[in-house]
């Protein structure tokens, strides 16, 4: 059997190990990338898909041209509809409308270029581990049975987290597995408008009360409807089926039809130990108000890059302790924003459709302004600054009257300041995370009283069903 050596093993070759091992070659590191499918098949399960345009620039990927094989457009407004179908509110958003396989393979040849050693159809079987620690993989290569050493192991493997949910319960990063609870459950329908000339919705339009959007497709005669929900396929079928029940639309056909389940549930607490790294879906890491997972774990690759390039130039064990920067330089910034947001939905998701009407009309979660300069941008969920005090009495002051003219259920109002406050105590938590791992135990405790807070959201349909938000 042959044994071959690397600085460092990426297993898997998605959007999130393909960027990281990008970084890493960059740098002047030997990176081998393992991928079970084959070259031709990687990303084949999703066509169309959107990156957000600003987290692309940050991430410094070669610019996208629109009309090259892996770019259908480039956008900077969406359309929110209100689910009394009389509104339509224009919000800024940067997106980018990519096709996910060719723009792999652009990478692909970049990665190349950086000297990465790709190895395609080539399966992670199991950890090696020496004294306890990790210090390679086993893998099939074809039908060859490989093993291959390297100073850190990074999982990029999904959903499946192959290589996380494999560690011993002891070895520092949690193990779970995404329970129907933990995902959301999406479907995707490639639709053509029958008589394009009869009014539709525009090809960016979001209708969040259902989970529901119009997505831009492969021309203006054409949309992607996409629906999301937890707990299973079903439940986004009947969310579906509720919409199309009250959304009057003219006639379509489906061209084609995906599916899929993105992660919606909080990270591990660490995404390192010794000689190991999570990242992408294998960790967990989406954005909690849209689940696009893609821009959002490129941020993390971003600090991992960093943190070893200095740590492999030192000799020696690369151990959790070597590590540990990562997790502290994430849970403090995007870490921070991302858990007082997933926190943020249990309130937000718990309104009644008519609520929902009012909430978005009067401009709570996106404000609409005349002025294209008024245009809030829903990135900024992401970016979520402080809200100052004149902010906060306008926002207060919205909310009393929305009750005043019974818009909102007092209880309801309650428990969005309630869940907001301990989104609050939430963020500032993760700020502080832990920079000695010695004080991480004591951290974790902390952290799961306060997540033990967080309640069911449960969302009533018209059509008599209710979904659960965990
Ligand atoms: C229907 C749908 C629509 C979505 N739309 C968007 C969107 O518009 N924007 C966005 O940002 N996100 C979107 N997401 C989420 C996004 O697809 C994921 O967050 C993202 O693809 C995660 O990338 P990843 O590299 O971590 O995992 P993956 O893309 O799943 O890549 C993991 C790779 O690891 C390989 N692998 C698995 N097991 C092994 C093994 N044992 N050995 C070797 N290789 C292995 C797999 O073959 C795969 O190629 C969507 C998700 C779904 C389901």
């Amino acid at each position: 059997m042959s044994k071959e050596k690397y600085d460092v093993i990426v297993v898997g070759a998605g959007t999130a190990g393909t960027y990281m091992s990008w970084l890493l070659a960059k740098k002047g590191h030997s990176v081998l990338t393992i991928e079970k499918d084959e070259r031709e098949r990687v990303g084949k399960r999703l066509d169309i898909i959107h990156f957000e345009t600003d987290r692309i620039e940050k991430a410094g990927i070669p610019p996208f041209k629109v009309g090259e094989p892996d770019c259908i457009e480039i956008r900077d407004t969406s359309i929110v509809g209100t689910p009394d179908f009389t509104t339509g509110i224009k919000v800024r958003a940067l997106q980018t409308i990519v096709r996910l396989t060719p723009f792999l393979h652009r990478m692909y040849k970049e990665l190349e270029e950086e000297g990465v050693h790709l190895e395609f159809s080539c399966s992670f079987n199991e950890l090696i581990f020496e004294n306890k620690k990790i210090i390679g993989i086993k893998a099939t290569k074809g039908t060859e049975k490989v093993e291959y050493h390297a100073r850190v192991v990074i999982d990029a493997t999904g959903k499946v987290a192959a290589l996380r949910t494999s560690l011993p319960d002891d070895y520092g990063v949690e193990t779970f597995k995404l329970g129907s609870n933990d995902v959301m459950y999406v479907l995707l329908q490639y639709i053509k408008w029958k008589y394009p000339e009869q009014e539709h919705p525009n090809p960016d339009t979001g209708y969040n009360w259902w989970l529901l959007w119009f997505g831009p497709s492969y021309d203006k005669n054409q949309a992607i409807l996409g629906v999301g929900s937890p707990g299973s396929y079903e439940n986004a079928r009947l969310m579906r089926e509720d919409f199309l029940n009250r959304a009057n639309l003219p006639a379509y056909d489906i061209v084609k039809e995906e599916q899929g389940m993105t992660p919606y549930r909080r990270t591990p607490y660490s995404f390192v130990s010794d000689g190991f790294i999570a990242i992408g879906d294998a960790g967990a890491l989406t954005y909690p108000f849209s689940g696009h997972g893609v821009t959002a774990t490129w941020m993390l690759c971003m600090i991992v890059a960093d943190v070893l390039n200095d740590v492999l130039k030192k000799e020696g064990y690369i151990a959790r302790a070597d590590l540990w920067e990562i997790n502290v330089r994430y849970f403090k910034d995007q870490g921070a924003k991302f858990a007082s947001l997933y926190m943020q939905l249990s309130g937000a998701l718990n309104f009644k459709e008519n609520e929902w009407n009012y909430f978005l009309k009067k401009g709570f979660l996106y404000q609409t302004g005349e002025d294209e300069e008024d245009i809030p941008e829903p990135n900024k969920e992401y970016e979520e600054e402080e809200m100052s005090i004149g902010e906060l009495l306008k926002f207060m002051g919205k909310l009393i009257w929305g009750i005043l003219k019974r818009k909102f259920t007092i209880g309801h109002v309650s428990r969005l300041i309630s869940v907001n406050g301990l989104a609050g105590k939430i963020k500032k938590h993760y700020e502080n995370f832990p920079e000695n791992p010695e004080d991480f135990d004591e951290w974790v405790k902390k952290t799961e009283a306060l997540w033990i807070k967080k309640n069911v959201a449960v969302k009533h349909l018209s059509n008599n069903v209710s979904i659960e938000f965990h």
